[in-house]
C-alpha cells in the first residue's frame, strides 16, 4: 500500500519540550504494548499507526517484550516502517526498552550491562533500524549497582545506538539516584515513563517534583487505566475482545460497583463539557505542564481518533477540575 502522510499533520498536534532537553514530544503518543503482536491483525495495527502519524503523533513506544509473542510488536512496527514510514524516519521518535524477562538464563532480564546491550541489539534487528531515539531501563534492578545500569545506558547513547535515554517505573528515590549517576557519565536522563491516570496518581507524591527539579520529562503510560477511563465498561458489561475480557493485565474483578459509579460520574462531567470520558482523562493529565506526553494504547484507529479529540477541546476549567477531584476522593 502506497502511503503519503497527511500534509497538515503538524497543525493537528501540539508538542511539548521534554524536560530541559532539546527534544519535543507530541502531547499524545502511541504505545504498542497490546494490539500489535504476532497474534494481532497486521492491517488493523498498520491503520492505527498511520492514522496516528497523520494526526501528528510522531512518537511510537515499544519494548523488547511487547507482543505476544515477545518481540513481535517490534517486528510489526519494523514492517510498518519499511512498508510505509521509512521516508519519514527523521520525523519519528521510536523508543524501546529492556528490563523485563526476554530470554532464559541470568542475562535475559533486569539491568545488567550484558542484558541491556544484547537486548537493544536484538530490538534494532527486529525493527530493521540502526538506532532507536530513546532507550529505557524498563524497571529498576534491586541487585545491579545503579552505576552499571546507567553506565550501560550512557555508553549506548555515546555509541549512537540510542539518541537519548530514560528510565521507567523507578520510584522518586531511585529516580534521583539514576539521574545523578547518568549525569556523572555525562549523559542527561531525558525522560521517565511512569503509569499515571485519574485512577492512579502515585507520581504526584514526589516523582514529578524530582523530575521537574532535574529537568527530566515525564511520559504517562496507561492514561486511560487500560480502557476503564473510556466508554468501554460504563454499563458494567465486559465487551468481547476487550482487555478486561482477556483477564490478564486488566481483571474484570477490578470493575467494582463503586468504580463504575465513579466512572459514570466522570462521564457525566465529560458530557457536560462536550467531551468523551477518554478525552477528559487525557486532558486531565495534560493539565500539568510537567507531563510531557500522554502515552495511549488503542486497539483500532477509531479508538485512537476518539482519544485524539482531546487535542481540539479547551483545557479543563477550574470548575471541571474541582468536580473531578470530588469524585476521585471516593473510591
Ligand atoms: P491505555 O490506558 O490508553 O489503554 C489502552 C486500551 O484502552 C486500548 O488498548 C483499548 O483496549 C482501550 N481503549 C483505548 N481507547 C479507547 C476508546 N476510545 N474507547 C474504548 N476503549 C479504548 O494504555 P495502555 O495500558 O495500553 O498503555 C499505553 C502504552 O504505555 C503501552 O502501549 C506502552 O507503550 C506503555 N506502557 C508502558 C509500561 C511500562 O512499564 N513502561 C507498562 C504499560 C504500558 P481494548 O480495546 O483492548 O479493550
Amino acid at each position: 500500500m502506497k502511503y503519503t502522510a497527511n500534509e497538515n499533520r503538524y497543525e493537528l498536534m501540539k508538542y511539548r519540550r521534554c524536560g530541559r532537553s532539546g527534544l519535543k514530544l507530541p502531547e499524545i503518543s502511541l504505545g504498542l504494548w497490546h494490539n500489535f503482536g504476532g497474534v494481532d491483525c497486521y492491517e488493523t495495527g498498520r491503520e492505527t499507526v498511520l492514522a496516528a502519524f497523520d494526526a501528528g503523533v510522531c512518537h511510537f513506544d515499544l519494548a523488547n517484550n511487547y507482543g505476544p509473542p515477545p518481540g513481535s510488536a517490534e517486528i510489526t512496527f519494523g514492517r510498518i516502517l519499511k512498508e510505509n514510514l521509512l521516508p519519514y524516519r527523521d520525523e519519528i521518535i521510536i523508543s524501546t526498552k529492556a528490563g523485563y524477562g526476554m530470554w532464559q538464563g541470568p542475562y535475559g532480564e533486569w539491568g545488567s550491562r550484558k542484558y541491556l546491550f544484547a537486548s537493544l541489539e536484538a530490538s534494532l534487528k527486529r525493527m530493521s533500524i540502526d538506532y532507536t531515539d530513546i532507550f529505557y531501563s524498563h524497571r529498576p534492578d534491586p541487585d545491579t549497582p545503579i552505576e552499571e545500569t546507567m553506565g550501560a545506558l550512557a555508553d549506548i547513547v555515546r555509541q549512537g545506538k540510542a539518541l537519548y535515554t530514560g528510565i521507567s517505573n523507578y520510584n522518586p528515590q531511585q529516580t534521583a539516584k539514576a539521574i545523578s549517576a547518568l549525569r556523572g557519565f555525562g549523559v542527561p536522563c531525558l525522560i521517565h515513563q511512569a503509569s499515571y491516570s485519574m485512577l492512579n496518581r502515585w507520581i504526584e507524591d514526589g516523582l514529578l517534583d524530582v523530575l521537574e527539579k532535574e529537568g527530566t520529562g515525564c511520559i504517562c503510560f496507561s492514561p486511560l487505566a487500560q480502557g476503564l477511563l473510556t466508554g468501554r465498561y460504563l454499563d458494567g458489561a465486559i465487551p468481547e475482545g476487550s482487555r478486561a475480557s482477556k483477564g490478564v493485565f486488566l481483571k474484570s474483578s477490578a470493575i467494582t460497583p463503586q468504580l463504575l459509579k465513579n466512572l459514570n460520574a466522570l462521564n457525566t462531567i465529560a458530557k457536560q463539557g462536550g467531551r468523551t470520558l477518554s478525552s477528559l482523562a487525557i486532558s486531565w493529565i495534560l493539565r500539568d505542564s510537567r507531563n510531557t506526553s500522554v502515552l495511549i494504547g488503542a486497539s483500532s484507529s477509531a479508538q485512537l481518533k476518539e482519544n485524539l479529540c482531546a487535542l481540539s477541546q479547551p483545557p479543563l476549567s477550574d470548575e471541571e477540575l474541582g468536580k473531578i477531584e470530588e469524585i476521585l476522593k471516593t473510591n
